[in-house]
């Protein structure tokens, strides 16, 4: 059995600050960082391969060479081999290439049974990549996943609702987007960042992924980020005066105001 976990490296968005003169976002020193969710599904992948020694948990990025650091922590996490995608031809991609670039990876990789990926990446934020992914592939996909159960050749998954949880059996080969409820992830181990040192990580750019340039990055991106800018500070709060009855019907009335209630 073949797990592949697409994993990310995202700025730690928890050190982002905003300087107060300039209202702009500072981002030096901030360390980078495995994606929260995708150490979720990497979890999940070597739960499985705990209790199934013969699987194999393979990682996936794509990303500039610098995203090695953090294959090399996955790998210390027990993962047993990484791939990072990186060439400039990726290089401004949106979601829709991000997608394209990662399946043609999985292709290369070939005959994988689940591939897990995080909900959401702390800094795109827009948890399209996973579920992009399995369409490309022609694979069913199930999001939000808060548990994991292998049943013969299918997957029995809960799939995180805002008021519960459904349960779905699917088939393998199938794509399950985690979410931090699934698990807590553990931490590196001394002989696995011993051994993530000498392990080779393959690097691959568009030919090697079979990728037409003009397929991938800002050429076959159809959504183009025109103006990035910080939301404005929230405005100052407002102390409410008078009786209790007085400051609950003034909390009412700009609640309103605001289409709160
Ligand atoms: C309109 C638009 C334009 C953009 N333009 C640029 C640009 O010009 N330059 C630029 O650098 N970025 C750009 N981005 C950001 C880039 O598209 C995203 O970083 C990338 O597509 C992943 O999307 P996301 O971060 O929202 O991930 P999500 O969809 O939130 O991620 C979900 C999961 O998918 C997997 N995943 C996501 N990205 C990767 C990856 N790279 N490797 C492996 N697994 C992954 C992870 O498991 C992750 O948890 C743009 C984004 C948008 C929306």
């Amino acid at each position: 059995m073949k797990i592949l976990v697409c994993v990310k490296q995202v700025p730690d968005t928890n050190e982002v600050k905003i300087d107060p003169v300039k209202g702009t976002l500072i981002r030096d020193g901030v360390p980078s960082i495995l994606n929260p969710d995708d150490a979720n599904a990497l979890e999940a992948a070597l739960a499985i391969k705990d209790s199934n020694p013969e699987a194999k948990v393979v990682v996936l990025t794509m990303g500039p060479p610098q995203a090695n650091v953090m294959l090399r922590e996955c790998l210390a996490m027990g993962a047993d081999e990484a791939y990072l995608l990186s060439d400039r031809a990726f290089g401004g991609a949106d979601t829709c290439a991000t997608s394209t670039t990662i399946a043609a990876g999985i292709k290369k990789i070939g005959d994988v049974d689940i591939i897990l990926a995080g909900r959401q990446a702390i800094d795109g934020d827009t948890a399209q990549v996973g579920p992009q992914v399995a369409q490309r592939l022609g694979l069913p996909v199930v999001t939000y996943v808060q548990d994991i159960q292998l049943k013969d050749d299918k997957v029995v998954v809960q799939r995180q609702m805002e008021d519960g949880y459904e349960v779905l059996e699917v088939q393998m080969p199938c794509l399950l987007t985690a979410v931090k409820e699934l698990n807590e992830p553990r931490y590196m181990s001394i002989y696995g960042i011993v051994d993530a040192y000498k392990k080779e990580i393959p690097m691959w750019n568009h030919e090697d992924v079979a990728l037409d340039p003009k397929d991938c990055g800002l050429k076959a991106s159809p959504t183009q980020v025109f103006r990035s800018f910080t939301p404005p500070p929230k405005g100052k709060g407002e102390m409410l005066k008078g009786s209790v009855k007085e400051m609950a019907s003034g909390l009412v009335s700009r609640l309103e105001e605001k289409h709160v209630i």
